[in-house]
């Protein structure tokens, strides 16, 4: 039976579409070569460089994320040079395994799921490797299997004291437009995106912030390329681009430029964070009483776009979210070695206190209904921080 009343989709990506996107992006076919479209799309650039926080240069690719840390590698990296990957969860494992099929020599710094790595060995790795063969650090901003966020601005610095030339390229396919990034300031080199998360897009298209300095390593990357390469980019009219442009995405991205300018992109990252902190205190008090607690130990790392919550030993996070999803609401799932025992709330994008809320309340009543021990009453948790910070 067709379930009744709106679907409630809580995963951390795709997120909810608006449905001012939804129009946007069923607009008519138009010539992407044409001069209606061409200023959009102008208008489109601009305002992800925003996003980004910055001023240098932007490469698009029709693909979900996968396409752009292929890009990404592809595009600054030669055969059999060393980069290293911080472990963070399933995503950096993820871009891990393919930089090695990539044919990439590739480090990784290990680092515990549950508290994320520790930035004094990061320094330890950095200076033991006194010749530079490491060409590149590889952070996931927001690790979204786990919930956990690292420190960029230390990162940065922890290779600036080291002084060590590695490219430094992030994933922020799970942070960008939810939770603070700034590519140039904070002295990135390679920003990975995608459409479908914080932009509340379809999937669709990826893309790559690139600075002056990973323009200079471009032209010496010999990794092999063809629809991902950014000289062959830069020699089209859009810039981006091998092959036909998404023009329906891009009547969405304006739409979605717009709906996040006239919040105010402070305002935006500032909604989530109380979202994300309803969540938490929401889950805190679930712990009680040997409840599904937070996956993430360390208290300065959790998210503001994911919260991943463990389940308690034997109680399996599958079958929670088939009961959730009775109610019509969908739980993001525990990835790779997560699988069955965490299960994970998305709270980015388009969304607001009651959908949360909604969320939370039918998450609670599934913990009841599959006989997982839990402190009831955690939604009230969340409701009282709301209406503190309202
Ligand atoms: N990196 C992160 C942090 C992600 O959350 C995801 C997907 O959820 C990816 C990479 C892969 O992106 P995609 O599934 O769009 O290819």
């Amino acid at each position: 039976m067709t379930p009744r009343g709106r679907h409630f989709f809580a995963n951390p990506g795709p997120t909810n579409i608006p449905d001012s996107i939804m129009h946007a992006v069923s607009h008519h076919t138009v010539d992407f070569n044409g001069p209606d479209f061409l200023a959009v799309y102008e208008h489109c650039i601009a305002g992800l460089k925003r996003v980004l926080r910055t001023s240098q240069h932007l490469f698009m690719y029709t693909g979900s994320g996968h396409a752009a840390w292929e890009a990404t590698l592809t595009n600054l990296l030669s055969p059999g040079e060393r980069i290293l990957v911080i472990e963070t969860g399933n995503f950096s494992e993820g871009w891990g395994r393919m930089a090695t099929d990539l044919g990439l020599d590739v480090q990784t710094l290990p680092a515990d799921w549950r508290r994320g790595a520790d930035y004094a060995q990061l320094a330890a790795a950095l200076e033991a490797n006194a010749g530079h063969a490491i060409r590149a650090l590889c952070v996931v901003h927001n690790e979204t299997s786990t919930g956990m966020t690292l420190d960029l601005p230390r990162i940065r610095g922890v290779l600036d004291a080291a002084r060590h030339p590695a490219l430094l390229l992030v994933d922020t396919i799970s942070s960008l437009g939810s939770i603070e990034f700034r590519m140039d300031d904070w002295g990135v080199d390679a920003a990975v995106g995608g459409s479908q998360k914080g932009l509340m897009l379809p999937v669709g298209f990826a893309f790559t912030g690139a600075s002056d300095k990973a323009m200079a390593a471009h032209a010496r990357a010999k990794l092999p390329k063809h629809y991902f390469s950014w000289t062959a980019m830069l020699q089209r009219r859009h810039k981006s681009f091998i092959g036909t442009v998404p023009i329906a995405l891009f009547y969405g991205l304006q739409e979605s430029l717009r709906l996040i300018e006239e919040e105010g992109l402070e305002n935006v990252l500032a909604r989530h964070h109380r979202l994300a902190e309803a969540t938490r205190r929401c889950v805190r008090h679930w712990a009680g009483n040997n409840g599904p607690e937070l996956f993430c130990l360390s208290p300065e790392r959790v998210s503001d776009s994911v919260t991943s919550i463990l389940m308690p030993d034997g109680h399996d996070a599958e079958a929670l979210r088939r009961r959730v999803a009775t109610m019509n609401v969908a739980l993001g799932a525990g990835l790779g070695r997560l699988a069955g025992k965490v299960f994970r709330i998305g709270h980015l994008g388009d969304l607001n206190e009651p959908m949360l809320l909604g969320t939370l309340a039918a998450t609670e009543i599934g913990l009841r209904l599959e006989g997982v021990p839990h402190a009831p009453g955690g939604v009230d948790q969340a409701m009282a921080w709301l209406a503190e910070t309202a």
